[in-house]
């Protein structure tokens, strides 16, 4: 854009090195303080550039402008409704960031002595006894950094059980629904993945994973609710059966916000299972962070928990213990994700014992009424009552022509955000659908009417699905090309 061509449509919004003055900037740094280094000194001649990189020239009201602008096309929990299921994009309550902003948590160095931390330390401490409380398990480590990390991080935990008692085992059942950074963890913590398959009420086939089970079985990995938004009532059977073998059974705890307060995993036979904290105790998420995945362990795996480990001391101080002699070591720089964990502790306590019953009732409530007011118009495969999330399938709509990522797709153009689509990969053209307990009964119902729109749309004028998104900043991407050829790229001409 130049002085003699302005762009008058302001429409599509330019790049910000198109963007770019020569002689423009927004940076004012004070006076060095110290010698200048010469760098032909320091840094051999190859090395160096000869000319300055080509970045973006422009004054501060552009560069703020820029920004704030691209900002406001993001589809955002705090804009949107954003029922994308199986990432719990509940609403982020204001005080848990004014906690964590404190300075008191942001100014504190990590090397600091723990006897000049023992605020965060005292504060890490109690976490890691709610977090074993709601887990109904015995020792919490904080160390890891998401759900997939937490995975990685509690079967290490359970291999190094299984090692210390002389056995290898080599497998880790997982079933058909499960999320993909299960065989993704399992095989990082070097063991085989072993698929175990659901049965016609979406939950566990017992028959399936009676005969998987084995002196091999090292653990299965369970979802429970299920991906399918389903609760394995055979849960405790399914301990059993694993126990009877010698193996362990192992929660992906990432749908705790359909049950906790209410049923404690460690009460229907879990020895081992990860927190996503970002999505139950709520933490803003998505595009790949921040995040974090305690562990809760029985008590005979607690030995082997990443160190150190936040203690009380026994005269009542707070402290990083070291000595754990059997320890899988660290997996995390420093205590890890420090920022998270004061938003879960805020989140835990805000809410209290009962607030946390009352928002993982709330999520069934929410996810039911959707789910019986959808089950006319979109083909519901798995019997009600579900838990926190629900997945439809737009089979009937395909009949005409229209996909699951239609559906999705025009839902934009309705200014909500998409619900996650085939996944799980068990139910055809799936959608699934995680409204959350935060939303008000009046979302909930806009929500309805606009998903018996488009299906009303898919009847009488299906071509027009194929178009969606026709009213955002952007049409359908190409996500074939967008996977084979990505062009992360910006090149200057
Ligand atoms: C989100 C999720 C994960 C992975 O958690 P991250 O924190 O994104 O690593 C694992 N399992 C299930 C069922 C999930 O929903």
């Amino acid at each position: 854009m130049t002085d003699q061509n302005p762009d008058l449509r302001g429409g599509a919004e330019p790049l910000i090195f198109e963007k770019s003055s020569p002689g423009m900037g927004a940076v004012s740094l004070p006076a060095a303080d110290v010698p200048a280094v010469d760098e032909k000194a320091v840094i051999p001649g190859d090395l160096l550039a000869t000319t300055p990189p080509p970045l973006p020239e422009l004054g501060e009201l552009e560069l703020v402008r820029h920004y704030t602008r691209l900002s406001h096309r993001l589809f955002s929990v705090d804009t949107h409704f954003y029922p994308l299921g199986s990432c719990t994009m509940k609403y982020n309550p204001r005080i848990n960031e004014w906690a964590c902003a404190l300075p008191g948590f942001t100014r504190l160095h990590p090397l600091t002595p723990d006897r000049l931390a023992q605020g965060a330390l005292q504060l890490l401490y109690e976490l890691r006894c709610d977090l074993a409380e709601i887990a109904g398990l015995d020792e919490v480590s904080l160390q890891p950094c998401a759900g997939a990390h937490g995975e990685m991080t509690g079967l290490m935990t359970i291999v190094a059980y299984h090692r210390s008692r002389g056995q290898d085992r080599k497998n880790v059942l997982i079933p058909d629904s499960a999320h993909g950074t299960n065989p993704a963890s399992c095989t990082m913590a070097g063991r085989q993945v072993v698929p175990v398959k659901s049965n016609a009420r979406g939950r566990i086939d017992l028959n399936d994973l009676r005969g998987k089970v084995d002196s091999e079985t090292a653990a299965l990995m369970v979802t429970n609710p299920s991906t399918l938004g389903l609760f394995e009532d055979e849960i405790v059977k399914i301990a059993e059966i694993l126990h009877e073998a010698g193996a362990l059974l192992y929660l992906d705890g990432a749908n705790m916000n359909a049950i906790m307060g209410l049923s404690r995993p460690g009460d229907f036979g879990v020895d081992v299972m990860h927190y996503n904290t970002h999505k139950t105790f709520s933490t803003p998420h998505g595009g790949g962070g921040p995040g974090a995945g305690p562990i809760a362990v029985r008590r005979q795996l607690a030995p082997f928990l990443p160190a150190p480990q936040v203690v009380r001391r026994s005269d009542g101080t707070f402290a990083l213990d070291y000595n754990r002699p059997q320890s899988i070591g660290r997996v995390r720089t420093f205590v890890g994700q420090i920022g998270v964990l004061v938003r879960a502790y805020a989140y835990i306590r805000a809410l209290g014992n009962s607030g946390i019953k009352r928002a993982a009732e709330t999520a069934v409530l929410s996810a039911n009424y959707l789910a019986v007011k959808l089950r006319e118009k979109y083909e519901l495969p798995h019997a009600l009552p579900c838990m926190h999330e629900f997945v439809l399938s737009a089979s009937r709509q395909k009949e005409k022509g229209v996909s699951a990522m239609d559906v999705a797709k025009r839902l934009i153009d309705y200014d909500i955000h998409p619900p996650t689509t085939y996944f799980p990969m068990i139910v055809p053209e799936a959608l699934m659908i995680e409204p959350t307990e935060t939303e008000s009964l009046r979302d909930l119902d806009r929500f309805v009417a606009v998903m018996l729109k488009i299906a009303e749309e898919a009847e009488t004028n299906p071509d027009a699905l194929h178009d969606a998104p026709t009213r955002g900043f952007t049409r359908r991407a190409d996500a074939v090309a967008g996977d084979r050829k990505p062009n992360l790229r910006w090149e200057c001409k």
